[in-house]
């Protein structure tokens, strides 16, 4: 066991632990990345094959690097956005220390941190953790019980990797509308669960979502400028693909075009009895409620058309039309269905048992104003809407690591310009 010292300590090399050491090196601040894998390595283990990133490329910008492919408007597969990580960690050669869990992060007696992993001590006077704003699957009442197959979205590859059958896939936003529609095109029966969502359009009046997004300053929007910051935090991600070449049906992933692909829709899963999974009748209030946001973001859209003076620039408005469910049923049997797996994208659940430290939450999740915790020297980044909107986005983690660096080497916290509180739309 050998004992290392260092100024500071950031845990995880994905592209917010990666952003975070960037900015250090900059600033000439001795550090190292401890990395249980390799850097991206959720990019590399924990996505499926066919996917894209929702984001267009464009907004792939990190501290000093940003994209410069033939596409800023396409979507970079999980792949190439691995392989962009690893040239950025390469450019400013990132102190990356692979193979290397945390096990534990305590206080030490000299006011300095301890981190201890497999096989070493490691000191520091700053850790900042960016471990990733998700932590372990959230696993339904039942499931884990039952003799199932389930398997966690990070850890779905492909049809063919799972057992022959129907499918049960839980969860209807990106990941969960995206699974399904690829289980079906491979010809599975799917049965999808359909819990809170928020539809979008891939493209409105001629562009991307994520365009309006920035456009209109929601990406930019701050936690200190919402009515309710829990309920912000816990917006679902937006029901998106991203696709680069036309696809027949258009480009939009939503549930009309499940259904019309054949997948049976249910409401939200409430768990297993008997050998059927029983389902909440809600699935006809749900849809409209996220109709209902998507026409309050849509309508914010329209007004910015207007006052900016952009209607004769962009397309003029057509909205996606209404979806109005099929009569859903609220127990499907399994076996007779010959459903043996459970796909599960119900979102994740904050998983810290290593930190040893009073700077979590009563769910768990890492307590942090932006980016700074209870416990001075401690920071966070990559949390979902850290501070900004798009903080748990590729391309917001720049904002939340310039002011962890920022607090960590100059005591400075960057001034953040206060808006008015809004309600929150899309
Ligand atoms: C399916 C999916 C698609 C997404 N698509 C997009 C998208 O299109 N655009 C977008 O902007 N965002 C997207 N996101 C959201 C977000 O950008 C990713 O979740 C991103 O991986 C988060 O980056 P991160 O650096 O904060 O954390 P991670 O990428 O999760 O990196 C954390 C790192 O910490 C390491 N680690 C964890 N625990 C320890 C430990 N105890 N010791 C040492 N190392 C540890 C992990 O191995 C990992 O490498 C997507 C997320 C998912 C799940």
């Amino acid at each position: 066991m050998t004992t290392h010292t260092v100024d500071t300590v950031v845990i995880g090399a994905g592209h917010a632990g990666l952003a975070v050491s960037r900015l250090l090196t900059q600033h000439g601040q001795e550090h190292v990345v401890l990395e249980r894998g390799g850097v991206g390595e959720r990019w590399r283990t924990e996505r499926w094959d066919s996917l894209h990133l929702l984001t267009p490329s464009w907004m792939t910008r990190l501290p000093g690097w940003y994209y410069t492919g033939p596409d800023p408007d396409g979507y970079l597969s999980a792949s190439q956005f691995l392989r962009s990580l690893q040239r950025y960690a390469a450019s400013f050669a990132a102190p990356v220390v692979g193979g290397t869990s945390v096990r534990s992060l305590r206080a030490a007696r000299d006011g300095r941190f301890a981190l201890h992993t497999d096989g070493d001590t490691w000191h520091a006077r700053h850790v900042v953790l960016a471990t990733g704003p998700h932590g372990t699957p959230h696993v339904p009442a039942g499931l884990a019980r039952s003799d199932l197959h389930v398997v966690p979205s990070n850890r779905y590859r492909n049809a063919e990797d799972l057992p022959s059958g129907g499918v049960l896939v839980v969860g209807a936003s990106a990941s969960g509308t995206q699974i399904a529609d690829e289980l079906a095109r491979a010809g599975r029966d799917v049965v999808l669960a359909v819990g809170r969502h928020t539809r979008m359009p891939r493209r409105y009046r001629g562009m991307d979502a994520f365009w309006w997004l920035e456009r209109t300053g929601r990406l930019a929007r701050t936690i200190d400028e919402v009515a309710d910051p829990d309920v912000a935090r816990r917006e679902t991600s937006l029901q998106l693909v991203g696709r680069n070449q036309p696809h027949p049906h258009g480009s939009d992933l939503d549930l009309a075009a499940l259904h019309r692909r054949g997948v049976l829709l249910c409401g939200r899963l409430q768990g297993l009895d008997g050998g059927a999974a029983t389902f909440a009748a809600d699935l006809p209030t749900t849809v409209a409620s996220a109709d209902r946001t998507m026409h309050r973001f849509l309508d914010v859209v329209d007004r910015h058309v207007e006052e900016a003076g952009l209607t004769r620039e962009v397309l003029p408005a057509r909205r996606p039309t209404r979806f109005t469910p099929p009569p859903a049923p609220t127990r499907v049997p399994l076996e007779s269905q010959g459903i043996r797996t459970v796909v599960l994208a119900a979102g994740y659940r904050p998983d810290h048992p290593w930190v040893q430290l009073p700077i979590l939450d009563r769910s768990g999740a890492v307590e942090q104003y932006r980016g700074l915790t209870r416990v001075p020297g401690i920071y966070v980044v990559g949390q979902r809407f850290q501070h900004r909107r798009d903080s748990g986005f590729i391309d917001g983690a720049r904002h939340d690591a310039r002011t962890v660096v920022a607090h960590l080497s100059r005591g400075v916290l960057p001034e953040s310009a206060p808006r008015a509180r809004e309600e929150s739309a899309a």
